[in-house]
């Protein structure tokens, strides 16, 4: 079949991957003019998500003071926003908690076997690294943690769960006073470069064949017939008045991989996903003392702030904003900008002090879709020639080729080869 797909992130770039080696023709729609400019650029590196990692359950918004959260919530009263605040809220009990990660490991587990069939089979070298390292502050903190303990010891995941003065010993970088909980350490949690990894697959994919890339064009909207599932690029030019008409490219299905812009193409079709954006944050600073940098990636386990060392530079990344609904197409107000990268700075001097010249540092922006429930939206949404790989979440992003990996199926009409429960926690039209 010949498949467009919008989008080329990591969500996008994995999809045409998978429909590639499924034996599709592929058209890769993208309006910047590389890959990997979208959320895919701002990552602090972390592959694919532990419960640990996953924006939901008993340590995630849980309210108290915002900065003690790691979310700067201005959602007002009322609207999207604060419903999706009221459901995320579902999933701090240990059970609900639980039951949901149980829905996305398989996802994990498929994205895993995904990741390493790819590496293994092309010379992709994406500065892969192991060492991760959850920081937990206080007492509090600590029991909201254990519900993620049991899940890793559920599963079997391989980790070390440290007292404080055993993290000290074993990563010296970290600052014994203030005191701070525990723990967690995973000697073989992935960090990679997200970008260089879906340029290097791209470049896999130029190589190969069969994937066209489209790139400084925009999808102005889809259509979907009966027969056939069409895309409206937008004028390279809409200042000229002539020689200048939407262009319109047609296939057998379309895929919608376009990141935070992904409810928005879907809207006129008729489909409410399930998604609401939240702005992210990272700080890239050059590193001021190599002796202070720790060995690995250290996590602010409840801010879900991730400290990670890329070549001469510390990223500092999380810091997420929440906002109505009617605020999002405009540019974050300086005074939220700021608590967001303060956010960041404070965790930089309180888990890696000295490391990172904050001062020098280069702040950045990207927006990510979340879901209420914490999964990712993918599968077949409001026409059957229509489909969806969205909302990853801010960590995991290797998730995408998982779930690129069942577009693909669900495109083929082949049998998915995820659980069904998974399956129906992942749809697009889940409400
Ligand atoms: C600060 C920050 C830190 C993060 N840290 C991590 C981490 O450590 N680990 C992790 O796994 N994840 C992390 N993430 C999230 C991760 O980056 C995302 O889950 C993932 O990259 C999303 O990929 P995507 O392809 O869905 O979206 P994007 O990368 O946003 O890609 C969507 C693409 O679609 C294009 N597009 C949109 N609309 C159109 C249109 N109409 N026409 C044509 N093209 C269009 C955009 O230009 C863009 O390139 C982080 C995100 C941020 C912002």
């Amino acid at each position: 079949m010949d498949v467009i797909v919008i989008g080329g992130g990591m969500a996008g770039v994995a999809t045409a991957y998978q429909l590639r080696a499924a034996g599709h023709r592929v058209c890769v729609v993208e309006r910047h003019a590389t890959v990997a400019q979208g959320a895919t650029y701002g990552h602090s590196g972390l592959v694919l998500p532990t419960p640990l990692d996953v924006w939901f359950g008993p340590t995630f918004m849980r309210g108290g003071r915002q900065a003690a959260s790691g979310v700067i919530s201005k959602t007002g009263f009322g609207g999207d926003a604060r419903n999706f605040v009221k459901r995320l809220a579902a999933l701090h009990a240990s059970d609900a908690f639980a039951a949901q990660y149980a829905l996305l490991r398989p996802l994990v587990e498929s994205a895993r076997n995904a990741l390493d069939d790819v590496t293994g089979r092309f010379q992709i070298e994406f500065e892969a690294r192991e060492g991760l390292l959850y920081v937990v502050r206080s007492n509090d903190e600590w029991s909201l943690t254990q519900p993620a303990l049991e899940l890793l010891r559920r599963f079997e995941t391989p980790h070390h769960v440290l007292s404080a003065a055993a993290c000290v010993a074993d990563e010296h970088t970290i600052p014994s006073d203030p005191p701070f909980a525990g723990a967690v350490r995973f000697d073989d949690g992935q960090i990679a470069n997200c970008p260089l990894f879906v340029k290097q697959l791209k470049q896999v994919l130029d190589t190969l064949g069969g994937v066209q890339f489209l790139t400084g064009r925009t999808v102005g909207a889809i259509r979907v017939e009966t027969q056939r599932a069409a895309v409206e690029l937008t004028p390279r030019d809409p200042g000229r008045a002539s020689g200048n008409e939407v262009d319109v490219i047609s296939a057998d299905a379309v895929v919608v991989a376009a990141g935070a812009q992904t409810p928005g193409l879907l809207a006129p079709l008729g489909a409410r996903l399930p998604l609401y954006p939240v702005r992210l944050h990272a700080l890239t600073a050059p590193v001021a003392h190599e002796e202070c940098v720790p060995r690995s990636t250290i996590v602010d386990a409840v801010k879900r702030i991730a400290i990670t060392q890329m070549n001469h530079r510390l990223r500092i990344a999380g810091g997420a904003v929440l906002q109505r609904a009617n605020q999002l197409d405009k540019p974050l107000p300086p005074p939220l900008t700021e608590e967001a990268l303060a956010l960041l700075g404070e965790a930089a001097r309180d888990w890696t002090p000295g490391a990172a010249k904050i001062s020098a540092a280069l702040p950045w922006e990207g927006m990510k879709l979340l879901s209420a429930d914490g999964l990712p939206v993918v599968g077949n949404a409001v026409h059957p020639r229509l489909f969806v790989n969205a909302g990853h979440g801010p960590a995991g992003w290797a998730l995408a080729l998982g779930s690129a990996r069942l577009v693909a199926q669900l495109v083929s009409g082949a049998q998915p080869d995820l659980p069904d429960d998974t399956l129906k926690a992942l749809r697009p039209e889940r409400g």
